[in-house]
């Protein structure tokens, strides 16, 4: 028999949630773009590391839009970041909600003169301001900022959110938001996991059947899968709006088991604390191998996103017959379109397989509900309780450096399995590097031995960083200052009359951790735009006079403290 006894009671508590989650319908607000909406991207979708808070709507390949406030009410938060959200406005309405507005190039004027004081204040690019109430006030459809491409963003858009009181993320999609969206969510594969010795066509490994589209329904070639014990379902799904090659996320996915309701995932609101649990939601193995998204169908022990309900705890099926069993998955969006995937499974009898060693002989069971730790003579790692979303058996070997790597390379575990909290690596370097000690770092070894920054310095021994993924770890030395260079000025040149200073501020490994910008041994507002290593100044008349020769000292400083200086004289 199929397990199906908490159906009843789960059908009262899913209708409870529904009621507490359903639109009050109170909150009419208009469009904060005055062109028409296309979204490249939407509520809930998965990013690295990271359920998308917001959507992301096209501003037609170019900065410069008009952002309107979506209703009445008052900038509550001004933020300015060289990579996340860059410039980026909050506006609080009456009703306790509030809309984001974020990556813009220009604040409103009165809004932009009050941060560039601020920041000439405090000598500083990255402001995070909270103007009280009476300060800026906004109306309905008022431009409030215009659109740019700020911070971390990978193209001109507007990224755009609505928060409850609680500064939660709400489906902006769930409002009365005019997106037009007439395509249903599209299968792509399906995944069988089999648990706890259970196995899944006569496997103990999970299989991936690729989806075909028969008379509307999605499905896949060949006949019932045979199944026996415990097992779960993962599948690939991505969402499209009209006219849009974009993959975008699903609204919600339901699981049936002979058309009983057996899951659902349902993203209708989201936390802030909670979004890396996004690693634990997808198969994390698929996502860092093949760049494609698969929403696991049950729950990892330590997954906390709060976005499931099950009709057994941990959203696994058990087929305890030998009868064949129907399967449906449906995909829904925000706008009701939705798609359905049918296939069957058999129950069969365990087959006497030997199971594939996935692990050497040496691996050490690790529970995610405890603390752990691997400690050799030359390495160590320390692993907090809560950053693994399920036991693992941790694996650990050894390669030789090449390249630019300063030392052994240590295999931690693997890249294919996810962390969700930090965890302490110390790794003892081979060699003495007398003077440039206080200049090695560690760094994650890429394919093709690219080495990726990863932070830390030497102490006791030993150079040790909090870092957040397992892989491939080695030492490396970092000794390269910041290369700086003017992109539109030569020493002893006319800068142009519109007084915009533009550098190129590029740093080969660790990055930039500080800079300043002085013009006439004054500070001056350089604006870091991290993605493209570039800083931005405009002459200000406000701050500095017209008419005459200027000297411009830059100094930028990476992360481990090489520092380079870049002057030059111009007129203005
Ligand atoms: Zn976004």
């Amino acid at each position: 028999m199929m397990m199906r006894k908490c159906f009843v009671a789960y059908l009262g508590f899913l209708s409870l949630v529904y009621g507490a989650y359903s639109q009050d319908g109170t909150f009419d607000f208009g469009p904060p773009v005055e062109i028409p909406m296309y979204l490249s991207g939407n509520f809930g979708e998965i990013r690295s590391s990271h359920f998308h808070a917001g959507i992301d709507i096209k501003t037609q390949g170019v900065i410069g839009h008009k952002i309107l406030a979506i209703a009445d009410g008052y900038v509550s938060r001004i933020k300015v970041q060289a990579n996340g959200y860059g410039k980026a406005l909050y506006i609080a309405h009456p009703n306790g909600y509030t809309s984001v507005y974020a990556h813009l190039d220009k604040f409103r004027d009165d809004i932009g003169q009050y941060v560039k004081s601020i920041q000439y204040e405090q000598e500083t690019f990255e402001i995070d301001l909270y103007p009280n109430a009476g300060a800026f006030r906004v109306e309905r459809g008022q431009t409030i900022a215009l659109s740019g491409n700020s911070g971390g963003s990978s193209g001109p858009h507007l990224h755009f959110e609505i928060r409850d009181a609680k500064q939660r993320p709400l489906n902006v999609l769930r409002y009365p938001i005019k997106i037009t969206d007439n395509v249903a969510p599209v299968f792509y594969s399906v995944f069988l996991y089999p648990f706890e010795g259970g196995q899944v066509d006569f496997q103990y490994e999970k299989i991936k059947k690729k989806t075909v589209k028969q008379n509307e329904i999605y499905g896949f070639s060949g006949g019932s899968i045979p199944v026996y014990g415990k097992f779960g379902i993962g599948a690939e799904i991505y969402d499209y709006l009209d006219g849009m090659p974009n993959r975008c996320g699903v609204y919600s996915i339901e699981l049936k088991l002979d058309g009983d309701l057996m899951g659902q995932f349902v993203i209708e609101r989201l936390d802030f604390s909670l979004l890396r649990y996004v690693n634990a939601h997808i198969d994390y193995e698929e996502r860092q191998t093949n760049r494609t998204t698969v929403h696991r169908l049950y729950q990892l022990p330590n997954n906390q996103a709060g976005l499931y309900h099950y009709a057994q705890p941990g959203g696994y099926l058990e087929v305890k017959d030998t009868l064949e069993h129907d399967i449906e998955i449906v995909a829904n969006d925000a706008y009701g379109n939705y798609s359905t995937l049918k296939f069957k499974v058999k129950g069969v009898h365990k087959r006497d397989i030997v199971e594939k060693k996935k692990i050497s002989a040496d691996a050490k069971e690790m529970p995610f509900d405890q603390e752990n730790s691997y400690v050799l003579s030359d390495f160590k790692v320390k692993i907090p309780k809560g950053a693994l979303y399920n036991d693992i058996a941790f694996n650990y070997k050894k390669s030789l450096p090449q390249g630019n790597m300063a030392t052994t390379v240590h295999h931690i575990h693997t890249d294919t399995e996810p962390l969700h909290k930090y965890i302490d690596v110390s790794i003892k370097p081979d060699s003495h590097f007398g003077p440039y000690t206080d200049k090695l770092t560690l760094a994650t070894v890429g394919r093709n031995n690219t080495l990726k920054y990863q932070g830390g310095a030497f102490s006791n021994g030993f150079v040790t960083a909090r870092v957040r993924e397992f892989g491939k770890y080695t030492i490396a030395l970092d000794t390269l200052p910041p290369k700086i260079y003017a992109l539109n000025l030569k020493n002893g040149g006319h800068l142009a009359s519109n007084g915009q200073i533009k550098l190129i501020v590029k740093d080969s490994f660790s990055g930039i951790k500080e800079y300043r910008g002085l013009i006439d041994n004054k500070w001056a507002l350089f604006e870091y735009d991290m993605k493209n290593d570039l800083m931005t100044f405009d002459m200000d008349e406000a701050y500095f006079e017209r008419g005459q020769w200027h000297q411009l000292v830059f100094r930028a400083t990476d992360h481990l403290n090489n520092q380079a200086t870049y002057e030059i004289r111009f007129y203005w």
